[in-house]
């Protein structure tokens, strides 16, 4: 592309950005308004025309996703291959040049990098040299304090305590755990972005030596710096100034890892001569798109202040669906990319975004039932995550004692004091006398060389697998599934974990609890004559459904599939086609960000960048009942949704007039009014316009409705909850009074309205 056509496909504001004399820049812009476009085509037109070598040029951008995307991107404008450019995350940036220059940044030339999990586990040996009791003393909180001192750019020796015990001890942890880090050649992820920042401190020539060679600096997503690589940008540009840099302040969201908002007010001020461009013409978005996005942030206090617009016609409303609870919305959802597809669409247009990974696991399933393609970025697969791998490998042993691979990813786990040598020699033993784990622990435990320690750890071990065992004899799955979770203590071991990540884990267990107690075997021997099926287990049946669901049905990255991630991971992306999940009160925003000063608002931009994801056609959907880790919950539509103004909206419900049990209706059953939330909501067919009937139409034929009370002459009475297929294939389930859920066959059912 030559010079011209570069600049022919902007407008004027964004062609000012694009081909502004060197110096430095701060395009501050909302979302969809090029951005990230800009920032390409300023790479291209440097090369191009101020003759800036591709040698000279970083861009640092926020996923390796986005960096590979922006490379292709600008090599499609040159029309070439581009060498010598680096284009990168900042943790990758940070990784090339230490290990570029690993005897200055004072590390072994083969050092290794600790990801999460490893460092937790050498905190935890560091925890034991330092005689400190883990219960009073958790690891990981030592991590998380660990972490944000070096994302704050502090080592040790910049810490006071100020006497205070906490502080003292953390400081003693931190202090061992970097010599261990540095004897063992290990850097973690937040060391190498502080250790780059003093490699460059440290050695004055080699700075120099990067400012030279780095004419142009290009930071994308620039409003989720955190402290340190601000401070590592602001050194790289130096004197010499040539930095450019996009971002938008209602699109930060990683405040609580610690990116500072306040660095996009800072730039002016620690570049001094540098500019302020503001982009408002929005490319991506749809009117009532954009303007439900403009409503929404509006409630934000302290913003900077920008208004979208765009030329694109209003398309069509915002569709709102007041799903019936979560199977229902997650139907619903997969009902409406089927009907895009069908109108000739692809897959990979369509995105699902949700606020916590634990939302997926019911999306998953619907997928995964109605053949449709689908992949998860930025998150494991339910199934996939350690927590219920760990879970489901103690399930799996009670079900079979010699399932070795089991035995072993639980033997220790959580750590009872059985170390690798042991289990090498378990192994070994097992191995030699071609028996299983299990009974070879049994051996060793009898007649083994080991310390009196080891064997009393490898009997613990065994005497706790023979009492859930015991415990667990009549237990139903999700008896079963909560005793392996509380004997096994792995409950206690997550619950360590602080932030984000332990609360996921924990959150994934009840959601495991919530799998099992709603499995449905795939023979469906409810309705099948209980001789004809093979007498699988119950539990047999659910471990290999969780292996399935684990392995298969993933699309790879190049297929079309639609595409499924936390709403954190879609920063930056677009999509024609968008539904945003769970739109709820309590998950949306989230609760725990009700407490914390700031992170409603941080938790309204990231709906902001939800719906800014959106092209096309967005759906908004929540459940007025949902079952989600563990629990019945009953929550009020999100405050966001009414955020938005109301002529934007066209909401869909499940019925006009769902049938709703009475207060104290079936355990389990999920149909439990409480409080007074129902009523809370505007009633069915209020001001709202466009009524239509989706969940009545598919359950077409019959006059049955989610929620109505019926009569079987077996189970006798119970409540609809679900049902899936059509015509004679159909299926419908119920919560029976006296017998639980169970699915029936709808046209041999012969189910009477209650
Ligand atoms: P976000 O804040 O979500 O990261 P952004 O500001 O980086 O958004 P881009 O992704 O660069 O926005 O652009 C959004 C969409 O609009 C892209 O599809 C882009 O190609 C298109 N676009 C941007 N500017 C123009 C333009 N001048 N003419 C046509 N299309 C444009
Ligand atoms: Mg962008």
């Amino acid at each position: 592309m030559n010079v011209a056509d570069i600049l022919d496909s902007l407008n004027e504001y964004q062609r000012q950005a694009v081909a502004a004399p060197t110096g430095s820049y701060l395009i501050l812009a909302g979302a969809g308004s090029g951005k990230t476009r800009v920032l390409t085509h300023r790479i291209a037109w440097l090369i191009q025309t101020a003759g800036v070598s591709p040698h000279g040029i970083l861009a640092v951008t926020f996923t390796n996703k986005a960096a590979a995307e922006m490379r292709a991107r600008i090599e499609s404008l040159m029309a070439t291959p581009l060498r010598g450019m680096w284009v990168g995350t900042f943790h990758g940036i940070a990784h090339r040049l230490l290990r570029s220059h690993w005897q200055e940044a004072g590390l072994a030339q083969n050092f290794q990098i600790l990801d999460g999990d490893d460092q937790l586990r050498l905190v935890k040996r560091v925890l034991t040299s330092l005689n400190l009791d883990e219960k009073k003393w958790p690891a990981r909180q030592a991590l998380y304090f660990i972490n944000a001192q070096k994302d704050e750019g502090l080592r040790p020796r910049h810490i006071e305590d100020h006497g205070d015990l906490y502080i003292k001890t953390h400081l003693s942890i931190y202090s061992a755990y970097e010599t261990a880090c540095q004897r063992g050649g290990m850097v973690d992820f937040a060391e190498l972005l502080l250790r780059a920042h003093e490699l460059w401190l440290n050695n004055p020539r080699l700075l120099q030596h990067y400012q030279d060679r780095f004419a142009q600096l290009l930071v994308d997503e620039f409003q989720d710096t955190n402290t340190i690589q601000y401070a590592w940008l602001r050194l790289l540009a130096g004197e010499r100034n040539n930095i450019l840099v996009v971002g938008d302040d209602d699109q930060s969201i990683y405040g609580w890892r610690g990116a500072k908002i306040e660095n996009i007010q800072r730039f002016s001020t620690d570049f001094p001569g540098s500019q302020v461009i503001k982009l408002e013409q929005n490319y991506r978005s749809t009117g009532s798109i954009l303007k439900a996005a403009n409503g929404l942030i509006s409630a934000n206090p302290s913003r900077l202040g920008k208004e979208l617009w765009t030329e694109a016609g209003d398309g069509e409303q915002i569709s709102l669906y007041a799903a019936f609870n979560e199977v229902d919305e997650a139907r619903y959802i997969v009902a409406r990319i089927k009907d895009w597809v069908t109108q000739g669409n692809n897959y990979a247009e369509c995105a699902i975004l949700y606020r916590s990974n634990a939302q997926s696991r019911v999306l998953e399933e619907a997928l995964l039932r109605s053949h449709l393609p689908y992949r998860i970025y930025g998150g494991q697969r339910f199934f996939e995550r350690m927590e219920i791998r760990n879970v489901l490998a103690y399930m799996r042993l009670l079900g079979n004692k010699d399932a070795d691979a089991a035995f072993e990813r639980v033997v220790n786990t959580p750590s009872r004091g059985i170390g690798d040598r042991s289990i090498d020699e378990i192994r070994q033993l097992a191995r030699s006398k071609n028996i299983s784990m299990w009974q070879a622990a049994i051996f060793l435990k009898d007649h083994g060389q080991a310390t009196g320690r080891t064997k009393k750890a490898i009997e613990g071990f065994l005497t706790l697998i023979d009492t859930m065992d015991a415990a667990t004899a009549d237990a139903d799955l999700a008896e079963l599934c909560e005793t392996v979770i509380r004997m096994s203590e792995l409950r206690e071991y997550y619950e360590k974990e602080t932030g984000e990540r332990g609360q996921a884990r924990l959150e994934n267990l009840q959601e495991l609890i919530t799998a099992a107690r709603t499995f449905e075997p795939e023979s469906a021997s409810d309705f099948t004559d209980p001789d004809d099926v093979a007498p699988l287990s119950l539990l047999e049946e659910f471990l290999n459904h969780a292996a399935l669901e684990a392995g298969d049905g993933q699309g790879d990255a190049n297929q079309d599939c639609v595409q499924l991630m936390t709403l954190h991971s879609a920063k930056g992306l677009e999509f024609p086609l968008v539904f945003l999940g769970g739109m709820e009160e309590g998950l949306f925003p989230h609760k725990m960000s009700l407490e914390e000063p700031g992170r409603l608002e941080e938790e309204r931009r990231l709906c902001y960048v939800g719906v800014t994801r959106a092209m096309q056609q967005l759906y908004l959907t929540y459940a007025e009942s949902r079952r989600i880790n563990g629990t019945e919950t009953y929550n009020r539509m999100s405050r966001f949704v009414k955020e938005i103004p109301e002529d934007l909206i066209q909401e869909v419900r499940s019925q006009q007039s769902v049938v709703r049990p009475a207060a104290g209706g079936f355990a389990g059953a999920g149909l439990r009014p409480q409080g007074n939330q129902w009523s809370s909501r505007p009633a069915a067919g209020s001001s709202i316009r466009g009524l239509t009937s989706f969940a009545a139409a598919e359950l077409g034929g019959t006059s049955l409705k989610l929620g109505q009370r019926v009569i079987h002459s077996k189970f006798g009475e119970g409540v609809v909850i679900n049902y899936e297929g059509e015509g004679k294939q159909a299926r419908i389930q119920v919560n029976f009074k006296s017998d639980g859920s169970k699915w029936l066959m709808m046209a041999y059912a012969n189910l009477q309205p209650a």
